[in-house]
C-alpha cells in the first residue's frame, strides 16, 4: 500500500537535495560479431565498416554534451555492444578520446566490457595504456548447449582464453553469467558457477534470463520451440548462486551482483543511488539536471543527426520530486547490503523516508521481507528473489 499524496510532506528546499559534479559517465559502443538471440541492447552485427565514422560522431556528441569543457568523473563505463569488437587502433582512439573528455579523478574506476573471442594481447595492452583498470567479460555460460540456445558467438574455451589475457594485466575484472537458459538444469548451473569460480574473478554478475519482447528467443518461446525454466528451478538456481558465491568470498552487494570486498562495481553503485550520470553513444541513457534522456537506437539516424549538428536524443522524461523519490527508493533497495540509508535518501531526494513510506515499510517488516536497523531499511535474504513485489510498493 502506498501513501496518498495528501499525506506526503513537500520536499525540502531544492538546495538541500544533493547536487554537485556528475560522478559517472557511460559510453556506448554498439558493434558486435553477431546478434545474440536474447539481446535487446542497442547493438548490431555487420556494421564494423561504420566504426570510424561512429567514433567521429561520438566525439562530436561528447563535445556537445560537455559544451566543450572536459568533465572529470570518478567512474567511466564503456559498454555495448562489444567495445572490444573495435580494432586495436580504434580502441586506442576511443581511450584517448574518453580520457581527454572524461578524465578520471585519482583512484577512479574505468570499466570496459569485452566478449570472448574479441580480445588479443594488443587490444589488452591498448586498454591498459589508455587508463582502463577494470574489465567485464560476457561469459554467460560454459555449457555449449546454453551458448547455442543464447546464440552466443563463442565457445567455452574462448572464455578461458579471454580470462587469461585479462587476468595477466588487470586486478579487477568480472564475468557475466546467465541462469535459467531453456533446458538447463540445476547441475548445469552449478557447473557454470564452478567453472567461473575456478578462473578466480573478483566480481560476478549473475542474471536470470529475460525473454525480451520481440527478440528471436522470445519468438521461439512463443512458437513453442523453447520454454522458460520452471519458477522453482529458477529460484533454486538463484539460491544456489547466493550461497555458493558467499562461501567463495564473493558476497552479494546487489541482487544480481557479487564481489570480493572492495571489488564492487562503483559505477553501478552510482546508478543504484539514483545519482546523475552522463551517457553518450547509440541508445545511451543519461540522467542530468533532473532529466532522463535516451539517444536514438537507430545507427544511421544517430550518425546523420550528429553529422548535421543535431542532437541524437529521443525520449526525454523529467520526473516530479515525489516520483523521483520513489525511483530512488526502488533503486537503493537493489543494494542488498546498503539498502535505503535514511540519511542518504534524505540527502538525495529531500524527503524523509518514513514520511513517505512508513506504511509500506511496516507492511513488509511484518511479512519478513524487509529489515530495519533504524539507520537503513533493506530486503531480507528471503525476499531477494521476490524483490519486485517489495519494490513495486515504493513507486
Ligand atoms: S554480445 Fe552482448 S550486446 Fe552483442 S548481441 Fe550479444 S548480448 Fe547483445
Amino acid at each position: 500500500m502506498t501513501l496518498s499524496s495528501s499525506r506526503v510532506s513537500p520536499p525540502l528546499a531544492a538546495g538541500n537535495v544533493a547536487a554537485g559534479p556528475i560522478r559517472a559517465a557511460y559510453v556506448h559502443i554498439p558493434f558486435c560479431a553477431h546478434k545474440c538471440g536474447y539481446c535487446d541492447f542497442a547493438s548490431l552485427a555487420g556494421a564494423d565498416h561504420l566504426a570510424d565514422r561512429y567514433l567521429d560522431a561520438l566525439e562530436r556528441e561528447i563535445e556537445r554534451v560537455l559544451e566543450g569543457r572536459p568533465a572529470p568523473v570518478e567512474t567511466v563505463f564503456v559498454g555495448g555492444g562489444t567495445p572490444t569488437r573495435l580494432t586495436a587502433a580504434q580502441l586506442e582512439r576511443l581511450t584517448a578520446m574518453v580520457s581527454s573528455w572524461f578524465p578520471l579523478v585519482s583512484g577512479g574506476e574505468w570499466t570496459v566490457e569485452a566478449n570472448p573471442g574479441t580480445l588479443d594481447r594488443d587490444k589488452v595492452e591498448v586498454l591498459v595504456q589508455g587508463g582502463v583498470n577494470r574489465i567485464s567479460l560476457g561469459a554467460q555460460s560454459f555449457q555449449r548447449r546454453s551458448l547455442a540456445i543464447l546464440e552466443r558467438a563463442h565457445d567455452p574455451a574462448e572464455v578461458v582464453r579471454g580470462v587469461e589475457l585479462i587476468a595477466s594485466r588487470f586486478d579487477r575484472w568480472s564475468l557475466d553469467l546467465i541462469f535459467g537458459v531453456p533446458g538447463s538444469t540445476l547441475n548445469d548451473w552449478k557447473a557454470d558457477l564452478s567453472a567461473a569460480l575456478a578462473l578466480g574473478p573478483s566480481h560476478l554478475s549473475c542474471y536470470g534470463l529475460i525473454f525480451e519482447k520481440g527478440t528471436p528467443l522470445w519468438k521461439r518461446r512463443r512458437r513453442g520451440e523453447v520454454s522458460s525454466v520452471p519458477d522453482e528451478l529458477e529460484r533454486a538456481m538463484f539460491d544456489h548462486t547466493v550461497e555458493t558465491l558467499e562461501t567463495a568470498g564473493l558476497s552479494a552487494y546487489e541482487i544480481s551482483n557479487h564481489a570480493r570486498p572492495g571489488h564492487e562495481c562503483r559505477h553501478n553503485l552510482i546508478y543504484w543511488a539514483n545519482e546523475p550520470f552522463y551517457g553518450v553513444g547509440l541508445g545511451a541513457a543519461a540522467y542530468r539536471n533532473g532529466e532522463r534522456t535516451v539517444n536514438t537506437r537507430d545507427l544511421n539516424a544517430y550518425l546523420a543527426r550528429i553529422e548535421a549538428g543535431r542532437s541524437p536524443i529521443g525520449p526525454r522524461e523529467r520526473l516530479e520530486p515525489r516520483a523521483r523519490a520513489g525511483e530512488t527508493a526502488m533503486l537503493m533497495l537493489r543494494r542488498v547490503v546498503l539498502g535505503i540509508d535514511r540519511a542518504e535518501f534524505r540527502l538525495r531526494t529531500g524527503y524523509d523516508l518514513d514520511t513517505l513510506y512508513s506504511d509500506v515499510i511496516a507492511k513488509h517488516l511484518q511479512r519478513g521481507w524487509l529489515e530495519d536497523d533504524g539507520r537503513r531499511v533493506r530486503l531480507t535474504r528471503a525476499s531477494w528473489f521476490l524483490s519486485d513485489a517489495v519494490m513495486v510498493d515504493f513507486v
